[in-house]
């Protein structure tokens, strides 16, 4: 925990999450899944390539007066195996918890078929299992690989409203 408080030294938030320990690279998909595209009130910061003892460089998504949702961390599991959120109340990390990798993902990922009753003119929301190597649409059993799974991120971020 004293590292960890020594890390988020560098520019800390008063309420909100730290999303540490994301896989290099994956920043900008983080916030893809948390529906965050500037366009918002959101105050982020982000670190990308920092130096990790565990991971060789990682990434860093820090933002303000937000808590993940469920669906935000399970598909972030996909996408950052490794990542750990902390919830920051009055400068303090008052949890901290590992992603988990879970069996299935609600909302926030689109399924690659467009013929797919999720994607309907009145959309279901998404589901998809989860396996060793990818996802897999619980309507019409389409696959998404693991390393596209990024790609598959619904851009309007509906995970945490609508549907
Ligand atoms: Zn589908």
């Amino acid at each position: 925990m004293s590292d960890t408080n020594e890390e988020l030294r560098v520019s800390k938030i008063r309420d909100g999450t730290v999303i540490d320990h994301v896989t290099g690279g994956q920043a900008l998909n983080v916030l893809a899944i948390l529906g965050i595209d500037g366009e918002g009130d959101e105050t982020v910061s982000i670190g990308m390539n920092v130096p990790s003892d565990k991971l060789g460089r990682k990434d860093v998504v820090k933002v303000e007066g937000r808590e993940l949702s469920q669906s935000e961390v399970d598909v972030l599991s996909l996408i950052a195996p490794e990542a750990t959120i902390n919830i920051i109340r009055d400068f303090d990390v008052v949890d901290k918890n590992r992603v988990e990798r879970t069996t299935s993902v609600t909302g926030i990922l689109v399924c690659p078929n467009h013929n797919c009753i999720t994607n309907a003119d009145e959309p279901v929301r998404t589901e998809f299992e989860v396996f060793d190597n990818g996802v897999r649409c619980s309507y019409c059993g389409t696959i998404v690989r693991e390393g596209d799974v990024a790609e598959r991120i619904d851009a309007r971020g509906v995970g945490e409203t609508a549907l």
